[in-house]
Parts: structure tokens; sequence; C-alpha cells
């Protein structure tokens, strides 16, 4: 069977690079990202990768970085993951200059050409790890996907994020995220939902970080579905083309639906699985929800609502929604708020119910248990 590969990076993914100047050339400069050590002697004992380290040093062996000052901290590094049982199978160090422009340098994949080899290696389920664009650009050009550890020395620009968003399968400043991406894989689909009322179409991302892309054509709801995205810290696309002519009966209600089906496709298998609930303030206001994807739909619903409207979305349909979500998804869910301010109550309960959901659906890449006495949810 071919091999999947890791390719890893070096500077700012498992030695922490210094702001100064990018190099790791002094003792003082030398010390690991936090959580690389442990993840990376998990990803060695329990996953079978093929493991490459991928690195430029900019004028390594040169006036300006001589090897010297590159190599004691470098095998300081190998000699600690070997430690605890991280072995590189291949290192590639690329030693030009960015004005060189090589085709050895990343993201260039001259000194990777063995890789392409389809009957050795799996390009398409390696990944590269890495905290710049090069790395991402790197895993196009392979045709691996990366693994993208955010740093705030470098952001990607709009374009970059443009052409590269679709090559990037993990976004993280977590290693413990990296090493149960690897292990567990990702809860990641694209549902659809058609009927004569509405058209709908939902991409979630359980995995994801919080970035949300919401069209429903009524402005208030959009507001409230971006909270589940970003306080769930899921991706969530949705695209609902209702019958809003008529009103707006059918395009939340079917959405809730939608989105509680997404749900419990990406919920298939609740291996190590949560339940939870979160309750929060929001100024005078203050909202609790509680849930549990055990696979069987009930909703209470406690939370009473004076005016009418809150934008264009009746008030009425908030309970609609929740109960469409519930029935779809399978879940138990249990809502209730209190307050003055009927926008701060409901927005309150959104984001209640997105961090209940955070809480529920996050996995322990450790726990091979499922959280019911029955055995299966
Ligand atoms: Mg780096």
């Amino acid at each position: 069977m071919s091999k999947r590969i890791l390719f890893i990076d070096r500077d700012g993914v498992i030695l922490q690079e210094p702001p100064s100047d990018f190099q790791v050339d002094s003792t003082d400069k030398t010390s690991f990202v936090k959580g690389a050590i442990t993840a990376l002697s998990k990803i060695a004992a329990d996953l079978d990768y093929y493991k490459v380290m991928v690195t430029n040093q900019d004028g390594l062996g040169t006036a300006s970085y001589p090897a010297e000052t590159f190599e004691p901290y470098q095998n300081l590094m190998l000699r600690t993951l070997e430690g605890e049982g991280f072995v590189f199978d291949e290192i590639h160090i690329d030693k030009t200059f960015v004005a060189d422009n090589q085709p050895t340098r990343k993201p260039g994949t001259a000194l990777l050409t063995h890789f392409f080899n389809k009957e050795e290696y799996d390009l398409g389920n390696s990944f590269v790890i890495g905290d710049r664009w090069s790395d991402i650009q790197l895993a196009k050009n392979l045709g691996a996907k990366a693994i993208y550890l955010t740093s705030p020395l470098h952001q990607l620009t709009d374009e970059q994020e443009n052409t590269l968003r679709s090559t990037i399968v993990l976004e993280t400043n977590n290693w413990n995220e990296i090493y149960t991406f690897l292990k567990l894989g990702l809860r990641k689909l694209v549902h659809e939902r058609n009927t004569n009322e509405t058209k709908i179409s939902i991409g979630l991302n359980l995995d994801g970080s919080g970035r949300a892309n919401i069209h429903t054509g009524l402005g208030f709801f959009d507001h409230m579905l971006d909270q589940i995205a970003r306080h769930g810290k899921m991706d969530l696309d949705i695209t609902t083309k209702g019958d809003l002519h008529i009103d707006e009966h059918h395009t939340i209600e079917d959405t809730g639906i939608a989105l509680g089906e997404a749900f419990a496709k990406a919920l298939i298998d609740k291996t190590g699985m949560e339940r939870y609930g979160f309750a929060l303030p929001m100024d005078e206001a203050e909202a609790k929800v509680l849930i549990d994807f055990g696979g069987r739909n009930w909703i209470v619903w406690d939370a009473d609502f004076k005016r009418e409207k809150i934008g264009e979305v009746p008030t009425e349909m908030f309970f609609h929604f929740f109960k469409s979500f519930s029935d779809a998804a399978k879940c138990n869910l249990n809502i209730e708020c209190k307050g003055e301010n009927e926008h701060h109550k409901i927005e309150a309960i959104f984001k209640a119910f997105a961090k209940a959901i955070k809480m529920a659906v996050k996995r322990d890449p450790l726990s091979n248990y499922l959280p019911s006495t029955k055995g299966v949810l």
C-alpha cells in the first residue's frame, strides 16, 4: 500500500520562529511551539504516516547563516523529538534565498520529486503542516492538502486566501487539534434540501474556525445564524432561496430542518462525543440552552417575546426554527430565556445554542467510548 505523508515545516511549527530575524541560531532562540512535542509523539505512536521535514533556511551555510549556528539547535530538536518516539524519515532543507528564485525552495517541489511516484506514495491523502502561505502552496503543488497552523506573524493576504482556501483542510493554532484531525478525520459536508417552497444549500464543517457565509434573504435571521458559526467555532455556509414573496415561514422553518439534517449527517459517528449545555448573559438578558445529540428529538421552549417581529423575522418563528432543528438533528433541546430587550434575548439564545453545540460535538481523540449506557447513540 502506498504511503501517506506528513510534510512538516520546522520554524513556527515545531520550533518557535524568532520574530527578530526568523533564525534559530542560539540557545536563547530555541524553544518548541506549544503542544508540538506531545502531538508529534502521539502521531508517531498512533498513526501511520511517513514523516518528512521540509524547511527553507535562507542562506544556510553562507556568512549570513553559518552552518555551525544552525546544526546544534536542529540536532537538539531532533534528539528531543526522538526521545518522545518521533523520528523523521526524510529531512529536506533548502538553503537558497527568496531572491534566488530556486525551484527547490518552498513552495517549489524540486527537492520532493520522488514523492510523485504514485505506486509508493499517496499524495492525495497526505498533508503539509505549515504556518505560511508557501506551505499551503506547497501542498497545492504536491496535490496534497494543507493543515494551516495559524500565526500572527504570517497572515494570509486576501489573494492568498482566495487561491489557497480549497487546499486548507484544517486551520488551527493548536497542535492538539491537528492530532485530533489526523486521528479522527473531519466532520465536513454539504447538504442540500429542495422543495417547492425552498431551495437550501448548507456547507457545514464542525471542526472549522467560525467562518460564516449566510444568505437567507432575511438580514436578522442571517445575523442569528452567524452567531452559531462564530460561537460554535464551526464553518457554516447557508444559502436559502425561499418563497419570501408569501412570507418568512418556510424560509426559517426549512432552514432549521436542513441545518438539523446536516448535523445529523455530520454526527453519524458519535464516538468520544459529549453532551452539554451552556448559559450566558447578554446585558440584562440571560439564556440557557441544554443540548443532547442522543438520537431522539424533543424540545422544551421557555422564552416569551412581546414584539411581533425583530427585523423581518416574526418572533413566533424562533421556536419553530429550534423545533425544526431538534426534529431533524434528533437532539433534545431545552431552551430558557429571560430579559427585557427582545434583540438581546434572541441573540443570547443563539449564542448559548452555539456554545452548547460547540461543547457537545467536541471529541476527545484519546477516548473510544460512547457517552451512552446503551452503547449506541
Ligand atoms: Mg514556518
